[in-house]
């Protein structure tokens, strides 16, 4: 008796699905695995876009898989192809070219697009860049080298790499940031103070309650832009870090439960038990929280890539894990790592900072354990740290952890 071969559709082609598609091939050899994308590439590393655009490394160390990997694993790769429709009912994917992929299970892994400023003057203007894609990198750097001011809007991760790839690149630097400080949910007002700090030091201008009011194009290319403070910016490009819109469209019409993301269960399957999502687009329930979020980081992404294919291949593990995200700040560092205030409302924190050694620590808690902490400058407790959120055990003195 020959059992039937599984077809399983994977729709988009970052770290989330192509990991998903990868455990799939290795677990079930003889599966069909479509794996769907809009983008030109094979996976490449969204983390080392900044260093790209830095000029610290080059495109081949962007790229991480090839067209040929693919066909040799059996992957059949759909490059710029975009998924229009899905009908959960009859099970099959239909794409904007006018073909059909029927599955037995399908994978939503369809990340976010970067919020574009909305704001007069600035629809079609030339010089206005996301930061999102290996193509949006490309560009940036274009212009980057016929540049000599930039403007960054935003307070979010993108917006600081985009700061500190524009100075590394020599341009002169303002950074607008609505709020009161960089990722402000995250750092508490001594965090944001030693972020500045470093910014500063190295050059950046930094404006806070500031936004985008208007842009000013001259020939449609952006000539300055005007903020709310009623400043006027001549600059040569602008940088967003605005955020992202999950790309959830897909699910309308099919039933699926979508918040801001698409709900998963903890296995990350989705309302319709033969959908499962994974990576930026997944509203995963969180066992360490007992929440729903979302996580925008690349090791979450590639491990819900990893179970999402194991719990469709039948196993129906839950996905726990501790998410942590490392990012370069100047000649500092920064790491966050589990729960923080950007997920739940209920967290407690605690933080202190050493201004003359520029090290900061946060540390968040939920009742009495330990579950997310940030750190800047000093990264030795990353490992202890780590290891309490991963326990959940009670931590009785709150203090001296935090000057451990
Ligand atoms: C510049 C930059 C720097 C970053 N730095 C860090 C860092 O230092 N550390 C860290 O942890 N994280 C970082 N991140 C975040 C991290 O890269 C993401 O969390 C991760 O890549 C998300 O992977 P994903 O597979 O869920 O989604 P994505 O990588 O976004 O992939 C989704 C894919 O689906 C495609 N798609 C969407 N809709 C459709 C459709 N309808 N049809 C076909 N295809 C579709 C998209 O085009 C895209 O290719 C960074 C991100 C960026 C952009």
């Amino acid at each position: 008796m020959t059992a039937t071969k599984k077809r399983y559709v994977i729709i988009g082609n970052g770290v989330a699905g192509t990991t998903a598609a990868e455990q799939l091939k290795k677990e079930d050899p003889h599966c069909e695995i479509h794996l769907i994308s809009e983008e030109p590439y094979p996976l490449y590393n969204r983390v080392a876009l900044p260093p790209f655009l830095k000029g610290a490394v080059d495109e081949g160390k962007v790229m991480m898989r090839t067209v040929e990997a693919h066909a040799e694993k059996g992957i059949q790769l759909h490059l710029e192809t975009r998924v229009e429709r899905i009908d959960a009912e009859g099970r099959a994917v239909y794409t904007a070219d006018g073909r059909e992929f029927p599955y037995d299970k399908l994978l939503v892994a369809t990340g976010g697009s970067a919020n574009p400023l909305r704001v007069p003057g600035a629809e079609g203007t030339r010089y206005i860049y996301q930061f999102q894609t290996l193509d949006d990198t490309k560009e940036i750097i274009g212009r980057v080298l016929e540049s000599k001011v930039a403007v960054v809007v935003g307070g979010s991760f993108i917006a600081y790499e985009l700061t500190e790839a524009f100075r590394v690149r020599g341009l002169e630097t303002v950074w607008l940031i609505r709020g009161p400080r960089f990722l402000r949910r995250v750092l508490d007002e001594a965090g944001g103070l030693l972020v500045d700090t470093i910014a500063r030091e190295h050059g950046v201008t930094v404006v806070y309650g500031q936004e985008v009011k208007e842009v000013k194009a001259s020939g449609g290319a952006l000539e300055a832009v005007v903020t709310t403070g009623g400043e006027t910016i001549h600059a040569d490009l602008v940088g967003l870090g605005l955020g992202l819109t999950l790309n959830t469209g897909i699910l309308e019409g099919t039933g699926v439960q979508v918040n801001k993301g698409v709900i998963t269960d903890a296995t990350l399957r989705t309302s319709d038990p033969h959908i499962y999502a994974a990576g930026d687009v997944a509203e995963f329930y969180d066992a360490v929280t007992g929440n729903h979020h979302t996580m925008g980081t690349w090791n979450n992404a590639a491990s819900q890539g990893k179970q999402a294919a194991l719990n469709m291949l039948g196993k129906e593990e839950p996905y726990v894990t501790v998410p942590t995200y490392t990012s370069g700040l100047f000649n500092s560092k920064l790491a966050v790592m589990g729960a923080t205030p950007e997920i739940s409302d209920e967290l407690e924190g605690i933080s202190h900072l050493d201004m003359e050694r520029r090290v900061y620590r946060r540390l968040f808690f939920l009742g009495s354990r330990l579950v997310g902490a940030v750190l800047i400058g000093d990264m030795s407790p990353r490992r202890t740290l780590l290891q309490l959120i991963r326990e959940g055990q009670p931590v009785t003195d709150r203090k001296a952890l935090l000057h451990a």
